[in-house]
């Protein structure tokens, strides 16, 4: 669960603070958002995101996007491009868009100097032999026995790998730092490796890619960031960081890197290894599937980008790792959406409620016709409905209404449990803005089950009003089936069922839930087409009683359960 937070940003605006008041920087803020470009953002990211900025913004630094594209073999335009887009539409600007890429040159004239220094060397065993003689904690690593090169030779071999002599994992380029340090990260950690892959950027131009550690400090202190900020699982990488720079010239002051806690959330995941997964097993559509926790996802499912921003500020930039509760996010995407969102009338579950006294045309009413062997919906009424209480300018519709109504099937009960003020025989119920109207019999299929529900509307009640201010308890929702659309609705539940999936078995997978989504066929008033004037594409609106839905941003006549209405994080709080 989560833990109070202090307010946002605090201990690394505090290091900038004290950062400015001496001077080291000469009051320079400079940080940057460094993706790698082998997958989709997640709402991990957007925390990132928000740090990596949100400091710039407070300090009136710069904050640059910059990819971290060393690796071949995972990276993507596409992955490239989808980021740009997600970082626009969370509502962040990148001063500059960088490339590691475009540092290969400068890297691997570093990684030279490093050599000349007698502090890289290359090594000619393979990965599994490094690995095993770089021991453990309280296990001595063992020297490799080229580690006594000269820098001559070093600088030779190297040249040659870059030049494509040797084959893929044949050599590594490696610094020579302690072998018996008792931070791992510090026995002699590999520069470079052979990799015939082809780059998105560099093409086949390398076949010599530099390592995440030893690419990302030196890409800082290239670009001139001042502090760097990463997740807590590089602390113990923060003095390999520092031993690069501090043997390296650098064209600024040396950057810092500082720490922060990762954010997980419950019944999610938040790594894009595992999210991809979810793909390749066709548990999910893609990385924009609704149930995904990436950005992509979260937007398609209408979660609108304020309300993560605001989500983010509030949990702040913290020292712990934590699980951050998925209802915690979810009340601030309620919160935003209430506020922004219009209201409409859709029926999820729907069940026909046919008022035996509403006038046909021709002065009869719909009993009478039903009697002469017609079933007709009769005459249409026009009710003026607000768009949305919480914000005046979004004005009202006109919503039609007739003598055959949706209803959802759960606001009728045949045999009501207690306490339920819904309809039943002989209650008298409002639907919203309408009439009221009493339920008088029902019409049962062969296993008994309702089908219709007749009923009897008071003419006097016009707008909803109780003409003798006679007690009605519940305000119903409806759509008249006369005007009434046919759309798809998806309601979605949880991905995982666990809190902290893959936390007993060690896999995710065993944690789905296999109901996470559920499509059914709803009946929704006219406000809802996709015409000019309708609802757009990606819009998000409250469906009365029922949740927020977006309308998905292909297919029309698609929506998605953004949220509910009810806000379980209240409940979970005042619970304790
Ligand atoms: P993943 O494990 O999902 O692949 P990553 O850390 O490898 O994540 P990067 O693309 O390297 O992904 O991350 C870019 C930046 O976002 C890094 O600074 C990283 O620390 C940060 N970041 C990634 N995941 C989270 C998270 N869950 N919470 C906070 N920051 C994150
Ligand atoms: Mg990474």
């Amino acid at each position: 669960m989560s833990e109070p937070t202090t307010s946002a940003g605090d201990f690394i605006a505090d290091t900038v603070r004290a950062d400015n008041a001496s001077g080291l920087y000469s009051s320079r803020v400079q940080t940057r958002f460094p993706p790698e470009p082998n997958g989709y953002l997640h709402i991990g990211h957007a925390k990132a995101i928000t740090a990596d900025f949100g400091i710039a913004e407070q300090f009136g630094g710069t904050c640059n996007l910059r990819f971290d594209d060393t690796n071949p073999d995972t990276e993507d335009v596409e992955y490239v491009e989808s980021i740009i887009d997600d970082i626009a539409w969370l509502g962040f600007r990148p001063d500059n868009v960088y490339y590691a890429s475009d540092y290969f040159e400068a890297l691997y004239a570093w990684a030279q100097t490093l050599i000349e220094r007698g502090l890289a060397y290359v090594d000619d065993q393979d990965q599994e032999t490094i690995s095993a003689q770089r021991g453990g904690y309280g296990k001595p690593g063992v020297e490799s026995p080229f580690r006594s090169r000269t820098p001559d030779e070093n600088l030779d071999l190297f040249t040659r790998m870059r030049a494509g002599e040797f084959e893929d994992g044949a050599k590594v380029l490696r610094a020579k730092v302690d072998m018996q340090s008792d931070n791992m990260a510090l026995r002699d950690p590999v520069m470079y490796r052979i990799r015939r892959g082809h780059h998105h950027r560099t093409h086949d131009a390398w076949v010599i890619y530099p390592t995440y550690d030893w690419a990302h400090g030196q890409s800082d202190a290239l670009e001139g960031v001042t502090h760097s900020m990463c997740t807590l699982e590089f602390v113990a990488h923060r003095p390999l960081y520092d031993w690069y720079l501090n043997h390296l010239d650098l064209p600024y002051e040396k950057p810092q890197q500082l720490e922060f806690a990762r954010l997980e959330l419950t019944h999610t995941v938040t790594s894009k290894r595992k999210l991809r997964q979810l793909i390749e097993d066709g548990v999910v559509d893609g990385w924009d599937d609704p149930r995904m926790p990436t950005l992509q996802g979260l937007r398609r499912r209408g979660y609108p980008a304020a309300a993560i921003r605001a989500f983010c500020t509030h949990i702040g930039i913290n020292k712990t790792n934590s699980r951050h509760s998925i209802e915690e996010l979810e009340s601030f995407v309620r919160q935003e959406l209430n506020r922004v969102a219009q209201r409409r009338m859709a029926v999820v579950r729907p069940l026909k409620l046919v008022i035996d006294n509403w006038p046909t045309q021709d002065g009869h009413t719909i009993a009478q016709a039903r009697e002469a062997g017609e079933d007709c919906v009769g005459e249409t009424q026009w009710f003026d409905i607000v768009n949305n209480p919480e914000n005046p300018d979004d004005g009202s519709r006109s919503v039609p209404f007739s003598g055959q109504v949706w209803i959802e099937r759960e606001d009728f009960a045949l045999d009501p449990p207690p306490k339920y003020f819904r309809l039943t025989l002989g209650r008298e119920v409002r639907l919203r803005g309408a009439y009221l109207v009493t339920a008088t019999d029902v019409v049962l299929d062969d296993s008994g089950e309702v089908v219709e529900v007749r009923a009897t509307y008071d003419p006097a009640s016009r707008g909803g009003n109780a003409p003798d201010g006679r007690k009605v308890k519940s305000t119903m929702h409806w759509v008249a089936a006369s005007h009434a659309l046919d759309a798809e609705v998806r309601l979605y539940d949880r991905l995982f069922s666990a809190e902290a999936p893959g936390e007993t078995t060690g896999d995710p997978i065993d944690d789905l839930n296999p109901a996470s989504m559920e499509r059914v066929a709803a009946k929704v008033e006219p406000a809802l087409a996709d015409v000019e004037g309708g609802v757009r594409p990606g819009q998000v609106v409250q469906f009365e009683r029922i949740g927020y839905f977006a309308a998905d941003r292909v297919h029309p006549m698609v929506f998605h359960r953004t949220v509910g209405l009810k806000d379980e994080w209240a409940s979970l709080v005042k619970r304790g």
